[in-house]
This record gives structure tokens, C-alpha cells and sequence, in this order.
């Protein structure tokens, strides 16, 4: 049924407002994908910077290259990049005691029951080796081993420079046929009847008239709120960082491959490994930290030279009420910020482009199209923050006012009914729409110290000995496994060099 809200005319020119991740991720793929019926326009200001941070992603970013066809070597080489098997949790669940959540699937599940079950009675039989080290990927990380292959392949995901990304992304867009137009948006003038986004002003004068607006602008939100007034849902009685302090240092050693997650007194620091620097931060709560105490935090906390100055960033975790108001998508930054913990920004600005190339309104918008993507991307979005709110809450951390406050806090009852579920029965379920699997969850609920009082019965049908050879070989496959990879500088430097040695091959055939 239309409404009062529709567009009537087809939608043919799109303009996405702003150049970081977001805007650039848009850009190039709509020009990818729709580049033959719409016409794509990015507006960027130079004198606007980029957030400058995002540089951890996970193992769904390849998805997207791979439909818009982006070579994965010339990817890795252009953004100084370098793979990720996992996050290493390091006391979160207590001062000193570590974790890491892999990209990877533990041991063996059985049709009625996840692998944890089969590890609990084992740990209560004859003791077996942590949960995590029936993983390849997590015993992989560890060993700081990498490599791609195709059989039994690794699950992974990649740590990049978020400024050559966009410079990499743009080049795409641009030879797909996008148009970019440098200047301040200073004005965004209203349709008077339908309340629909006309046109763009610039500080130059130039007007910039769309069909549809995506707002990349991070978050001001300058579309969506400043001119649209969507409204915000504010999650910091859930979420409570509000700031963080980034920095980039040089690299002292050779990159690990998975990001460094280290909780600290009021918040946690990440360390990012490029090929040849480190992207570090410090998330914190300001109630509990000023940004002085954060910087000192950080800089005590550092290895290397610093490469830039420290930047504060500040903050508030939530949600734009709606993604998709009117002729307004924002994605990116524009439309909420759960927090950096698990990396899953990049993959919910992936997500919104992907669900708006589903749903393309290329005859005219409608309320059903809007309601029904608003409704998948909350639900989506939803489910993240609890994954998050989990590793805050689950701990035995009491060694400050900011653990004590989430370890107490009130959580969402979606989360609060998943850690019983857990505690008591051993058992996971994936809500069908969301991202992180049972896998992740197991791992990041043991983790974080919370270990089932129960095992499924189906565990009891092996015997002692059967229970103990099924765990042996498991561990058996994956060390076999992982001796055999090289290490993960040795693996970059090769899979960078024979990029290097394609593009000579392609230059000496013309
Ligand atoms: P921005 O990078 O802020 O870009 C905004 C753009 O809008 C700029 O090009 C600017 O010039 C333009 N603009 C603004 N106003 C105007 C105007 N008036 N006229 C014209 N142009 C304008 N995500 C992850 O997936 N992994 C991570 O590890 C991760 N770590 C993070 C750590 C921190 C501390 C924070 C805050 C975020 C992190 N994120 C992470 C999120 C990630 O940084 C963002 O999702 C991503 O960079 C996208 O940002 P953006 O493009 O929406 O906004």
C-alpha cells in the first residue's frame, strides 16, 4: 500500500554525502552494481577529515569484494594490510587470565548438541585442554601463523589502513563510473510538501540534486538528523565508553594475526597490526576516566615511536531510530555506533548496502520497503550490542568502579536470557537473522568465565575412553594442521610479492 511518504518518480540519481569507509563503500558498490541505471555522485570536504580509526574487519568483508569483483592480493597490498584470525581477549574475564575469540569453529558439534557439551564432560572426566584449543584458527593466531588455502581453509578476516581503503575503494568507484565532488555541505534543502531531501547546498554555491541520499557524513549525522530528525536510542546504561584516544605508532616487529584487545581500568586498549604500523587506541568510560589519565594510559601502554599526535574521539553508543527515513539512508557512523569491540562497524555499514541493493527502490520509494529495512537492520543491530554488552558484564573483574558498574549493570533480557540458557543447559541458538554464530558465542561465554553447570545426555552414549580419542583427535587435526602453515609475515611478504611480480607479468604483456 502507498503512502503519503512515496516518491513517485524512479530513483536514478543517488548521492552519497561524505568520503570515509562508509561513503566510499556505497559509492563503490552501487557503481558496481547499478552503475548502467543510476547516476552515482559522492560529495566529500577535504577540510572535513575522516574518523581515521576502523581498521580491524571481519571474515564478511570478503563477501563483498568478492560480488563486486575486488582482487584480493591488489586489496591486501593497497591498504597495508595483513589477516586477522581472532581477537585476543586479555583480562576481560580477570586481570592477567586471556582468551581469544576465533573466526574459526571449535572442535566437532553433533546434530543435538554444540562441541561444548562434549568438552564440558570431558573437562569433568580426565580433563581436556582449554575449549579454545580445539580450533585451528585460534592454535593458528597463537603460533602466529597464516596462509590461504583452499582446502581446509582458514576462516579470516584482515587488519587495514582505513585511509588507503577509502583511497583504494574510490579508485574503484571512480573507474565504475561515480562521480566525486569535493565541498562543505552546508545546506540541505527540503522537498516543502513530501518532506523528502531535494537537493544538497555546497559552500561554493553548487547544488547538488538526488533521488535518493545516503548519509556517510559519520556522526553528525547531517542528513539524517541535523535536516531529517530522526531521532537517536541511546545505549550507555548498556554501553558505557563514550571516548577513545587513537594513535599510530611504528612497527617493532613482525604483525600478528589477530587484533589485541587488552582491558585496562576504566575501558580497554586495542593494538592493530599493519604491515609496517600499528594502529592503537584506548576505549574508556569518562565517568570514570578523564582524557588526560586516558592519553598517559595509552602512551605508558604503547611499543614504538608515535606517528601522529593523540586524537580524542568522543562518542554516544546507539542507534539512529530509523536507518532509512524518507529519501535518507545513513550508513556508516551516521547511523549509530555499538562500540569497536568485535569489529563489527565496517560489516554493518556492508550490511546496509547489501540489504538497500536488495531492496533497490528503482521505481519510486515506498513505506513498505522502508519499514521492512528499518525492521532487518534493527533486529540485525540488536543482536550485536548484546554479543558486546556480553563481554562487559560476564567478568570477574572487581578491581574498579568501571567493572564493578558492568559486572552490576542492568543488561537487555534478550542477553540476560541467553546467559542462563547457557549456565544451566549448555546450549546456544542463533537467532537466524544474526551475525555472530553459536561458535562465538560458546567461545566468548566461556571466555569470559561463564562454564555450563550441564552437558547435553547425548555426550553419555560415548564411553570414557571413546570421549577421550574423539578430544585426542580432534587436537591431533589441528596441530597437524597448523604445523604445516608458515608464519604470517612469511606468508604476506610472499602473497604481497607475487602481486607484485602479477602487475610486472601484466606490464611486460602490455
Ligand atoms: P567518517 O570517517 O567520519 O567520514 C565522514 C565523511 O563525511 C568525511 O569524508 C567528511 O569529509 C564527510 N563530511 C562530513 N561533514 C561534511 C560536510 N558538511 N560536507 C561534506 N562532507 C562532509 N569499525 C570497524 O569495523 N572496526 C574497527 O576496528 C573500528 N574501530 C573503531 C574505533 C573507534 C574509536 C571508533 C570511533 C570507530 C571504530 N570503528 C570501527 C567504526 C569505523 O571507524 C567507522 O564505521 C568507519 O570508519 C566509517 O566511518 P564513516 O565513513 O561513517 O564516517
Amino acid at each position: 500500500m502507498n503512502t503519503q511518504c512515496d516518491l513517485a518518480g524512479p530513483v536514478k540519481k543517488i548521492v552519497v554525502v561524505g568520503g570515509g569507509t562508509a561513503g566510499w563503500m556505497s559509492a563503490a558498490t552501487i557503481s558496481k552494481t547499478l552503475g548502467k541505471s543510476v547516476d552515482v555522485t559522492l560529495i566529500e570536504s577535504d577540510a572535513i577529515p575522516t574518523i581515521g580509526v576502523g581498521e580491524a574487519t571481519i571474515p564478511t568483508l570478503m563477501s563483498l569484494h568478492q560480488l563486486i569483483g575486488i582482487n584480493e592480493q591488489e586489496f591486501v597490498k593497497a591498504v597495508n594490510g595483513t589477516f586477522k584470525l581472532g581477537i585476543s581477549f586479555e583480562s576481560w574475564r580477570d586481570v592477567g587470565e586471556d582468551y581469544i575469540h576465533s573466526f574459526g569453529s571449535t572442535g566437532k558439534d553433533c546434530w543435538a548438541a554444540g562441541f561444548q557439551h562434549f568438552w564440558v564432560k570431558a573437562m569433568q572426566d580426565s580433563g581436556a585442554k582449554e575449549y579454545g584449543q580445539y580450533c585451528s584458527e585460534l592454535v593458528a593466531a597463537q603460533q602466529n601463523k597464516f596462509a590461504i588455502t583452499p582446502k581446509h581453509g582458514l576462516n579470516y578476516a584482515y587488519h587495514i589502513d582505513a585511509g588507503l581503503y577509502a583511497a583504494f575503494l574510490r579508485e574503484f568507484a571512480e573507474s565504475n563510473g561515480a562521480t566525486r565532488v569535493e565541498g562543505k555541505v552546508v545546506n540541505v534543502n527540503l522537498d516543502q510538501r513530501s518532506g523528502f531531501i531535494h537537493s544538497v547546498s555546497l559552500e561554493s554555491g553548487k547544488e547538488v540534486v538526488g533521488d535518493l541520499f545516503i548519509d556517510c557524513s559519520g556522526f553528525r549525522g547531517l542528513l539524517i538528523e541535523q535536516a531529517l530528525h530522526t531521532g537517536y536510542d541511546d545505549w550507555s546504561h548498556w554501553l558505557p565508553c563514550d571516548s577513545a584516544i587513537a594513535v599510530q605508532t611504528e612497527a617493532l616487529e613482525e604483525p600478528i594475526p589477530y587484533t589485541r584487545s587488552i582491558a585496562r581500568e576504566s575501558g580497554w586498549q586495542w593494538r592493530i597490526p599493519l604491515q609496517t604500523r600499528v594502529g592503537n587506541g584506548l576505549v574508556f568510560c569518562g565517568r570514570y576516566m578523564s582524557d588526560d589519565e586516558a592519553i598517559g594510559t595509552l602512551l605508558d601502554n604503547i611499543e614504538g615511536e608515535t606517528l601522529n599526535d593523540p586524537r580524542v574521539i568522543k562518542f554516544t553508543t546507539g542507534t539512529r531510530r530509523k536507518h532509512w527515513n524518507k529519501n535518507c539512508i545513513a550508513i556508516g557512523l551516521s547511523s549509530g555506533f555499538i562500540e569497536p569491540l568485535e569489529s563489527t562497524s565496517i560489516h554493518l555499514i556492508q550490511r546496509s548496502i547489501t540489504r538497500l541493493m536488495q531492496m533497490f527502490p528503482h521505481n519510486g520509494i515506498v513505506e513498505a520497503d522502508i519499514n521492512e529495512f528499518n525492521h532487518q537492520m534493527a533486529s540485525e543491530i540488536d543482536n550485536i550490542r548484546d554479543f558486546i554488552v556480553l563481554h562487559y558484564h560476564v567478568t570477574n573483574r572487581q578491581d574498579s568502579a568501571f567493572w564493578r558498574h558492568c559486572s552490576t549493570m542492568r543488561i537487555p533480557d534478550s542477553l540476560q536470557h541467553r546467559i542462563d540458557l547457557f549456565r544451566e543447559t549448555g546450549r546456544v541458538f542463533k537467532v537466524p537473522t544474526e551475525l555472530f554464530g553459536e561458535n562465538s558465542w560458546v567461545q566468548v561465554m566461556i571466555g569470559q568465565g561463564l562454564v555450563p553447570r550441564d552437558f547435553h545426555p547425548i555426550v553419555n552414549m560415548m564411553s570414557k575412553t571413546e570421549l577421550t580419542s574423539f578430544m585426542q583427535t580432534i587436537d591431533q587435526n589441528v596441530q597437524g594442521l597448523v604445523t604445516q602453515l608458515p608464519s604470517h609475515s612469511e606468508f604476506i611478504r610472499h602473497y604481497c610479492q607475487s602481486q607484485q611480480s602479477m602487475e610486472m607479468e601484466k606490464l611486460a604483456n602490455g
